[in-house]
């Protein structure tokens, strides 16, 4: 009864605000997770970002302020996809920062996981398209094999979209979100999930709730498999 509640109070604020978590201090997470891999994963993650930073294949490659490679845990199980940069990603060189890297945070709180800690985020595409567009299909093809070799390094468990763009892009079908979310679909061998990017959730508070579905069968997957 007592973990139920707790859990609840923690879902309802990190889907809807609460006053009463808006401290300073650090966000108390549960048992750390066992390594999997060695620590050289890092390195050689880190090595490999700097071998592709400087990359011209597309012509984002002249636009970007800041290649925005990835960021987390190296020993990820669970491994965030966006579609791509956007001004502020391009402006500090990192994915989801700002108001829906805040929300992204929230939910990943709510399932007992932060960035870094479990979890690693990154983009199909490395570099901003101009005016937040829609990633060409020509450019994802020259850098999504940036992201296959993240994934195949980072060897996660279970990888999640986050949106219909990022989803759409991977799994090669134009289709509706709701047609692609509540399936356990195949990225190159590794189970993929999509669901709502959290800009959506901060424009529509009626996407929460379902994306508090998708959150939580992420996190019993997780769990269990
Ligand atoms: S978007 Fe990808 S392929 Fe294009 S320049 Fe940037 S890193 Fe290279």
């Amino acid at each position: 009864m007592k973990g139920a509640l707790h859990q609840y109070l923690k879902q309802q604020k990190a889907l809807y605000g609460n006053e009463l978590y808006l401290s300073n201090k650090p966000a108390p997470l549960s048992e750390p997770k066992p390594e999997k891999k060695d620590l050289l994963a890092n390195g050689k993650l880190d090595a490999y970002n700097q071998s592709i930073c400087t990359c011209l294949e597309c012509p984002l490659g002249k636009t970007r302020t800041n290649f925005v490679f990835g960021v987390g845990d190296p020993n990820a199980d669970l491994f965030l996809v966006g579609e791509a940069p956007g001004e502020q990603e391009d402006l500090k060189g990192e994915p989801f920062v700002g108001r829906a890297g805040k929300m992204l945070d929230k939910v990943l709180y709510a399932i007992d996981r932060k960035r870094g800690d479990g979890v690693y985020i990154a983009n199909v595409i490395k570099c901003r398209p101009p005016n937040n567009r829609d990633p060409l299909p020509s450019e994802v093809k020259k850098c999504e094999p940036y992201l296959i070799e993240q994934i195949s390094q980072i060897q996660p468990k279970l990888i999640v979209a986050l949106g219909r763009v990022a989803g759409k892009t991977l799994l090669k079908m134009d289709v509706p979100l709701k047609e692609m979310r509540d399936k356990t679909h195949d990225y190159n061998g590794t189970p993929l999930r999509v669901t709502f990017h959290p800009a959506a959730l901060l424009r529509n508070s009626n996407f929460k709730k379902p994306a508090w579905i998708d959150f939580q069968w992420i996190r019993d997957y997780l769990q269990n498999v």
